[in-house]
């Protein structure tokens, strides 16, 4: 018997697991699967701009070696800038460029944890991060977000769970599954939280271009001078590239704090020697095209109007209330269990899948504690997004008790 390591025991990623391989099982039978369970922009037909696909064809032939481990200068300094833009200070040798923001929370995580060290994790979260701390050794301790407050983070609840142990807190900002948008009270709360506790604060931004009605995002790096911030991006969701594999992360704040945790991300990005080189290339590309990821995101934008649509649609369902994104794609509702006789969310989005031949995931794939929550990605057209919430509402009513 050859078994898997046993740091492995305690590691789940559930976007991925069961569910989806009991949808495979249904294609391989020949049935159409209509998958609404992950953000891959590619699947429903978004394509990055076709400049940006020229410009990494004709770099091609300069893309072929290994590049340093930390990336591309001309790449990095295209990111430092792009930072400035938002008010924060990176040097550029606090510039990691990665193979997607997954490799780097890996990394990020591998180089810091030792076994029971704690880090804050939002709940719902985006369950890599949970994924990446139990793999190490460490202990994520999720804290709440509040639904009935726009799915910010409770600063009361953070602090209550904050021990000896505690080395450092993840906020998700734009948020998966939620789609909520942090204001900068939060994040000033946040703020305050980790310089009275030492705390390391992890800033996912993946989602920080992907915006509805003109809002504007706030990198909680821009607001702190001293304390520690990684700061996390990537190309996969803003410029629909996702299978390229490229993502960044930012070390800003009081440098001195870094020195040795440095020494460790050195060495981790050193031995996996570098990451994608093509995919590299177009990050100042990218990084100067503000507008093709806008033209979806506006009023008459197609991922605007598949959000207006899912919001509407869904709150007119009986027992489902659901808070309107307000950035990325994806929609996180609450269901009335009691009233559907649901007792286990992975056994419903199952049923539901085996039924109607809809994906979506459940609400515990993003560590959520309770059996009531959903999460659906709505990169579909509107006509699949009807035809998905005709589906679960005649489910549900099936159902109802
Ligand atoms: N962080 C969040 C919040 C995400 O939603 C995702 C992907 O869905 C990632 C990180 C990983 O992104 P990448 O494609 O850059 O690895």
């Amino acid at each position: 018997m050859i078994n898997k390591s046993k740091r492995l025991n305690n590691v789940k990623y559930e976007i991925r697991g069961k569910v989806l391989d009991e949808s495979k099982k249904l294609e391989n039978k020949g049935i159409h699967i209509l998958k609404l369970n992950i953000g891959n922009p590619g699947a429903f037909n978004f394509s990055a701009p076709k400049k940006i696909l020229n410009y990494m064809k004709r770099n091609l032939r300069y893309s072929q070696g290994y590049s340093e481990s930390k990336g591309l200068e001309k790449e990095r300094i295209a990111i430092k800038n792009y930072y400035k833009e938002k008010n924060v200070n990176v040097a550029l040798n606090n510039i990691y460029i990665g193979n997607g923001v997954s490799e780097l929370i890996l990394i990020s995580m591998q180089a810091l944890l030792n076994k029971d060290d704690e880090i804050l994790v939002p709940m719902p979260d985006y369950p890599l991060w949970t994924a990446a701390i139990n793999l190490n050794e460490g202990k994520a301790v999720h804290y709440i977000c509040d639904e009935d407050n726009n799915w910010y983070p409770n600063i009361n609840d953070i602090k209550k769970k904050i021990t000896k142990n505690t080395k450092g807190i993840v906020i998700i900002n734009p948020n998966n599954p939620t789609g909520s948008l942090y204001p900068d009270y939060i994040l000033k709360e946040i703020i305050n939280i980790a310089r009275n506790y030492n705390l390391i604060i992890f800033s996912d931004e993946i989602y920080d271009r992907l915006l509805y009605d003109n809002l504007a995002h706030t990198s909680i790096a821009s607001l702190s001078k001293d304390i520690p911030i990684i700061t996390y991006s990537g190309l996969s969701k803003s410029h629909m590239v996702a299978g390229f594999r490229v993502g960044w992360m930012c070390l800003s704040g009081n440098t001195k704090y870094f020195n040795n945790y440095v020494e460790g991300l050195n060495l981790l990005t050193s031995m996996r020697l570098c990451s994608n080189i093509p995919a590299q290339s177009i990050i100042s590309k990218c990084l100067k095209d503000k507008k093709s990821i806008k033209k979806y995101f506006n009023k008459n934008g197609r991922i605007n109007k598949q959000r207006e649509y899912v919001y509407k649609r869904l709150n007119k369902i009986s027992g489902v209330s659901v808070t309107k994104p307000k950035a990325a794609f994806y929609i996180f509702p609450k269901i009335n269990t009691k009233l559907y006789n649901i007792k286990s969310d992975e056994e419903f989005i199952l049923s539901f899948l085996k039924e109607k031949h809809v994906l979506l995931v459940q609400g515990s794939g993003f560590n959520y504690n309770k059996a009531d929550h959903f999460r659906l990605t709505y990169l579909a057209n509107v006509k699949d997004l009807k035809y998905a919430l005709d589906a679960l509402e005649d489910f549900l009513n099936k159902r109802k008790k």
